[in-house]
């Protein structure tokens, strides 16, 4: 393992948290979508959250910035992307998309 780098300030928060505002759970949920409208659902209590955008994640820095998760197939860098750049659901991709390829 490589020693973790630390966060570069313009690097801080490409997503926003999805916080249950009934039990607290931060990025802990699950999606459905209704009538063309992605939902998010916390996975602690199951109750409904809000409702989310429907974008196909992507990176928001670095040398794929604009690049979709599922289009890019350099595992290393989205090996790095995962630990150092990505937080909660983008996260999530990233990790699909490295066991994927
Ligand atoms: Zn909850």
């Amino acid at each position: 393992m490589k020693q973790k780098t630390k966060q570069p300030m313009y690097l801080s928060e490409p997503t926003e948290p999805i916080v249950c505002t009934h039990c607290g759970c931060i990025d802990d949920y699950s999606t459905e979508l209704k009538s063309n409208q992605l939902t998010a659902r916390c996975a602690g209590c199951k109750k409904f959250i809000k409702n989310i955008s429907y974008a196909p994640a992507k990176f928001y820095v670095g040398k794929y910035k604009g690049t979709l998760i599922a289009d890019c197939i350099d595992k290393q860098y989205m090996i790095w992307y995962a630990e150092i750049v990505a937080k909660g659901k983008l996260k999530k991709d990233i990790l699909k998309r490295i066991s994927e390829l």
